[in-house]
């Protein structure tokens, strides 16, 4: 089918919740490029909004999927599977930094008083099937922990403004941003919201009902907006003294983004509970809600469930993900390049006459901050010249790519966004 043909049939019978979607269809990809029905090669600086972190039809990734395909795809959770055992155990040890991956420090204060588990290790997995369902569970999971304690009063939670945490009734009221919310009252009750990067504003909000704090190390689809080291530090401190959880959303965060497997590892802390989805399948659907074994224990029997999530397809796709980031040194690159990018992004700021207002960035988390509301034209303009990025609001450009991205790329792309703010 050609575009045109494409567009129409979309047209007619797909909801029109993406309105007038980019006229471009990818029909195949290769690293760093994809390319269109017409032939057309582009980079890809969006991957596909911090999913393909092996970049396109990685060999390693093919062999795993096609092989998962010809065994078993889908088996329903009432039986055990072995890539989700493997993949649970490998996000476990991940996380607890016990097998020299992860930066394992524990410097989250350590006060274990009813909520806070800095000090509890291990970690016990849930499996779903996007970042918006890990963060539901996320949220029954912190509510049961005190509910089953005998403290049903200790249901609210505290979130950031700004933030986002998926599409779901529930996830669009953990999302502080009403433009998400505004045709879907009534909202889930037990939500409040606070300024991100305020210790003395979240201080305020806590008291005896609050649940949990839910927050993104660094917010990405309101902006790359990054959270303070020291804020991050005292939120755990906080949530500590005050025996609450802190839920950390590493949705987009996560897989190696910022250079670390997960962005908390680099801000020195340790979530009672942290999400997953995105890239952890290299493109193939999958989320995880991650909980200390003292808090996981909160879910029993009947308390969960879901049928697809961690069907065996998804699981032998993320662990080759995971393993594929350790054997190709994928951390260091996203470090080094997300190093290399922001410093060549801040020289070309300086020259833009400026165009550019800041460069927001951790790793290969990258945001664009212009003067003026021109982030869509800027877009566009670098669409036309083959390279994809993404925009937050009106005034930023978004670039997320894939973790094996090198020089020339980053390069190229500094050229192209030269000619586009011209
Ligand atoms: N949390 C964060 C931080 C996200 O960036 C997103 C998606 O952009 C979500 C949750 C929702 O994930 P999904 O679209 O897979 O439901």
């Amino acid at each position: 089918m050609n575009i045109n043909e494409i567009i129409k049939l979309d047209k007619e019978n797909y909801m029109g919740v993406f309105g007038a979607r980019t006229p471009v269809c990818f029909t195949h990809g290769e690293g760093m490029f994809l390319y269109d029905t017409d032939g057309k090669k582009y980079t890809d600086m969006f991957a596909g909004i911090a999913v393909n972190c092996l970049g396109h039809g990685h060999p390693a990734l093919v062999k795993a999927i096609s092989e998962q395909a010809a065994k078993v795809i889908h088996c329903c959770n009432f039986y055990y599977n072995e890539p989700q055992a493997k993949l649970a155990e490998k996000l476990n040890k991940l996380a607890s930094g016990t097998n020299g991956s992860g930066v394992g420090n524990n410097s989250g204060g350590g006060n274990n008083s009813g909520g806070g588990t800095t000090q509890s290790g291990g970690y016990k997995i849930f499996f779903s099937n996007s970042g918006a369902e890990a963060n539901e569970a996320a949220i029954k999971l912190a509510r049961a922990f005190f509910n089953k304690k005998g403290k049903a009063h200790k249901n609210e939670f505290i979130t950031l403004n700004r933030s986002f945490h998926g599409r779901t009734l529930t996830t669009i009221t953990a999302t502080a941003q009403p433009k998400y919310q505004k045709y879907f009252t009534p909202l889930t009750p037990g939500f409040k919201y606070v300024e991100p990067n305020d210790i003395t504003a979240l201080k305020a909000a806590v008291n005896e009902n609050t649940c949990a704090v839910m927050l993104e190390i660094i917010q990405g689809e309101s902006g790359v907006h990054p959270m303070d080291k020291e804020y991050l530090t005292a939120v755990r401190k906080l949530c500590d003294e005050a025996g609450i959880l802190l839920i950390i959303d590493e949705v987009q965060t996560g897989i190696g983004r910022t250079g670390t497997m997960f962005a908390y590892q680099w801000a020195g802390i340790e979530p009672d509970i942290f999400t997953l989805a995105k890239a952890l399948g290299g493109g193939v659907p999958i989320g995880a809600t991650c909980a200390k074994n003292n808090v996981a224990e909160s879910f029993s029997q009947g308390d969960h469930g879901t049928t697809f999530g961690g069907n065996p397809l998804a699981c032998a796709a993320a662990l080759i993900v995971l393993e594929t980031i350790e054997s190709e040194g994928l951390l260091k690159n996203a470090a080094e390049m997300g190093e290399y990018f922001s410093k060549a992004l801040n020289e070309f700021a300086g020259k833009s006459h400026g165009k550019i207002k800041e460069i927001r960035a951790k790793g290969l988390m990258i945001g664009i901050d212009l003067k003026e509301p021109i982030a869509v034209s800027v877009k566009n303009k670098l669409l036309e010249a083959g390279f994809i990025a993404g925009s937050a609001g009106e005034n930023t450009i978004r670039l997320l790519p894939p973790l094996i991205i090198g020089k020339e790329e980053i390069d190229a792309f500094i050229k192209a966004l030269k000619e586009a703010l011209l």
